[in-house]
């Protein structure tokens, strides 16, 4: 059979709809038409380098007009995109540079003293500036810019952040990517003046899924660099975002920031994934009106699987809805497919699934079973076909024999007016296994016993869920994209 082939995405939008709005940041915009004059000129600078199809490029860069920029001149190279998260120590990125065989490491002038001890650690890859590729003159002769893609070729290898241990390179191709933008516009429609914000970072699927969304559909990209509430909130009540995609610990700062303010008609969708969210946040969103799709994905998915949509926000509260058009999913316990109701192991597949993890067999092997990913999550389907997420695998507590899933407890926990955000962990018991242990930060102003606390989860929780100790802590450990560490919880002692 021939091979599938899709023409390169920023070209094709450039030729539908070259003066639409491609991306803006700070009050600077770019149509498609001088985007991709750029992506052009860098492609052709990136050849000047030495990198050719094929190649692995690792990018550590803040998110930016220029990320956008680099991302689709790796593209027109066919270059293998391997982006690096800003928050990770030399030693992380330079084992990751390695691990991806990068041919070349660019970086940004924000990055720039963590990039030197990276380059001195990987001595055999090319590191480069931003600065210095951008003012590179492009060879003579035009480089051979690639205008279609294979729908199986490799256009990124992302880290998973590593909250369970260490990362693996998830390996996603141009299709994964592509049916990902299809299965999403499929779910939340597309409207022409539709403007999506990306306030999460560009090296994470969150972040990198909105970039490809956006010249897919034609839409524009609004380019945060970092996340500060009162400025989303401002881009949503002012600046006409329509999306904007968050996980939970940020939609609780925007909730607290917007205090008695409404949303405007124009904001259509608060795309919220990531891990669990706490029934009290969605109860807050739902009286508030505010249009949460909760959605549950995996890099290795390339972004959401299943969503939500608003209107069962309250018959299907905590629910992460049903997979998306092209994608099935199955509870499995035992090597069986379980019934409505019954816990298991939550299993995936579709054409956005990844093909499996970068020179990792054993580990694809594991995961990827007959075109099923186990994806150690656990969960469960009801009647009606909604997934509901209890959560990790692996950061189950089992309690003399009894499941205690964190994320749970830790609802609970942040439902009390006092509490801030909460990390739930097991320790070693010599009665009962493990015990479930909490780790709890406190709004401003606030005030509570670690007692009083014990006594609010005794009223609600199963006294095995009650955590035998709450410690207070200024903040929880948290990943880029703000996703809590439980595995580091126990270092706050
Ligand atoms: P690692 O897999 O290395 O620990 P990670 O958590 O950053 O890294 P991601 O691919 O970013 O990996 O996140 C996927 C995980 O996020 C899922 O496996 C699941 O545990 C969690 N998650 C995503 N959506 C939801 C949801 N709606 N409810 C609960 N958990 C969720």
């Amino acid at each position: 059979m021939a091979e599938q082939t899709i023409p390169n995405w920023l070209a094709k939008r450039t030729f539908l709809t070259p003066e639409r709005i491609a991306v803006e940041s700070s009050g600077h915009v770019w149509t498609y038409r001088e985007l991709d004059e750029r992506a052009r000129t860098t492609a052709a600078k990136f050849a000047c380098f030495g990198v050719r199809e094929g190649d692995r490029v690792a990018l550590l860069v803040k998110n930016g007009m220029h990320t956008v920029e680099i991302i689709h001149a790796l593209h027109y190279i066919g270059a293998v995109l391997v982006p690096l998260n800003v928050r990770l120590s030399a030693g992380e990125l330079a084992w990751q540079v390695t691990d991806a065989d990068a041919r070349l490491f660019v970086y940004d002038s924000s990055q720039e003293e963590k990039a030197k001890a990276v380059a001195e650690k990987v001595p055999g890859c090319e590191a480069v500036s931003w600065g210095t590729l951008a003012s590179t003159a492009p060879g003579s002769g035009d480089p051979p810019l690639k205008r279609v893609m294979a729908l199986d070729a490799l256009h990124s290898i992302m880290y998973t952040s590593g909250t369970t241990g260490r990362p693996k390179g998830v390996m996603l191709t141009y299709g994964n990517h592509w049916w990902s933008a299809v299965s999403s516009a499929l779910n939340l429609g597309l409207h022409t003046g539709d403007r999506w914000l990306a306030c999460v970072p560009m090296f994470h699927m969150s972040g990198l899924s909105i970039l490809i969304r956006s010249v897919i559909y034609g839409i524009t990209l609004v380019v945060h660099e970092s996340f500060q509430p009162d400025v989303v909130n401002r881009a949503l009540m002012k600046e006409k975002v329509t999306i904007v995609s968050v996980v939970s610990a940020m939609l609780d700062r925007m909730v607290e920031q917007l205090g008695s303010s409404a949303y405007p008609e124009t904001f259509r969708c608060m795309l919220l994934g990531g891990g669990p969210v706490p029934l009290p946040l969605l109860d807050k969103c739902l009286r508030k009106r505010i249009p949460v799709f909760q959605t549950y994905g995996l890099t290795e998915t390339a972004s959401q699987i299943a969503t939500l949509p608003p209107e069962y926000m309250a018959d299907k509260s905590g629910s992460a809805g049903k997979p998306l058009f092209p994608s099935e999913l199955r509870i499995v316990a035992d090597g069986k497919e379980q019934l409505p109701g019954q816990e298991g192991e939550i299993v995936v597949k579709g054409p956005t699934v990844t093909p499996g993890y970068w020179k990792r067999e054993r580990a694809t092997a594991n995961t990827l079973r007959d075109g099923w990913l186990h994806t150690g999550d656990i969960g469960y389907v009801d009647e009606d076909g909604f997934l509901y997420v209890l959560d990790r695998r692996s950061d189950l507590i089992i309690s003399g024999g009894e499941n205690v899933y964190p994320a749970e407890v830790e609802s609970h926990l942040t439902s009390h007016p006092a509490v801030r955000e909460a990390g739930v962990t097991g320790v070693p018991h010599p009665r009962w296994g493990q015990v479930p242990v909490a780790f709890v930060s406190l709004k401003d102003d606030h005030a509570v016993s670690e007692e009083a606390l014990r006594q609010y989860c005794r009223e609600k929780l199963a006294k095995y869920k009650v955590p035998v100790r709450i410690h207070f802590v200024d903040k929880l450990p948290r990943n880029a994209s703000n996703k809590l560490l439980r595995r580091e919880l126990l270092k706050l002692l």
